[in-house]
């Protein structure tokens, strides 16, 4: 079996651009696959498609515009207002009930199609927003499904799982790509690029992680 190439799972944002550039250390082709499931900035799309090609791997996009037509949330439907601070005991509106279920399966099929068995998301625990599809547990659990649902070895990686926005970015850091997660990446739930709107939870969580990050690293610099 062929385990030199992988296919990550890319929307374009923080933490699957920074899979992406660990996908390409690890693997010899790298694949970048950008869903279409009706989110309400598309341009997010042409984002990807640009980070993918700078980044000299495959890019492709697929249709999943029927997930946003099976529940009503903040990403996908305009007339609901996103929330500003997460409830407590519900995940927040911005979730889009079975997306990463239905993403990791497509990504799948795709993927064996192509003599690929391993795919990479960006999905973390750590900084859980209240998505119960971001969890090791659902991973785990999926990574089975597929292999017993295709008779096949799949291995979903998951490098993000365990680092919060801080350690995300000591991994661009890392991998000498921080200014193409800065500049280009869209993470704002606005559709904004970059820095962003600077108002919505995913900025924010973003912008956090950034400081506390060059705020280590002066330290780590000035006191060695
Ligand atoms: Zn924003």
């Amino acid at each position: 079996m062929n385990r030199d190439r992988a296919l990550v799972i890319f929307s374009g944002g923080q933490d699957s651009t920074t899979c992406l550039y660990w996908a390409k250390k690890h693997f010899r082709q790298v694949w970048a696959l950008t869903f279409i499931y009706g989110q309400k900035h598309i341009t997010e799309v042409a984002h990807a498609q640009k980070i993918a090609e700078n980044a000299g791997v495959v890019w492709d996009k697929m249709d999943a515009s029927f997930i946003s037509t099976l529940s009503q949330n903040a990403l996908t439907d305009p007339s609901v207002k996103m929330d500003k601070e997460k409830p407590a005991d519900t995940p927040p509106n911005t979730f889009v009930p079975g997306r990463n279920m239905f993403f990791i399966s497509m990504a799948a099929v795709y993927a064996r199609e192509r003599g690929i068995y391993d795919l990479v998301t960006g999905v973390s625990q750590t900084d859980f927003s209240g998505y119960p599809d971001c969890r090791d547990s659902f991973i785990k659990s999926m990574n089975l499904t597929l292999n017993m649902a295709m008779d096949e070895q799949f291995v979903i990686h998951t490098p993000l799982m365990w680092m919060d926005k801080c350690e995300t970015w000591g991994l661009a850091d890392e991998l000498g790509v921080m200014d193409v997660i800065a500049n280009d990446t869209v993470t704002c739930y606005n559709g904004i690029p970059g820095d962003g709107c600077g108002e919505c939870p995913a900025c924010k969580l973003r912008r956090r992680g950034l400081e506390k990050y060059l705020d280590l690293k002066i330290r780590k610099n000035t006191y060695g």
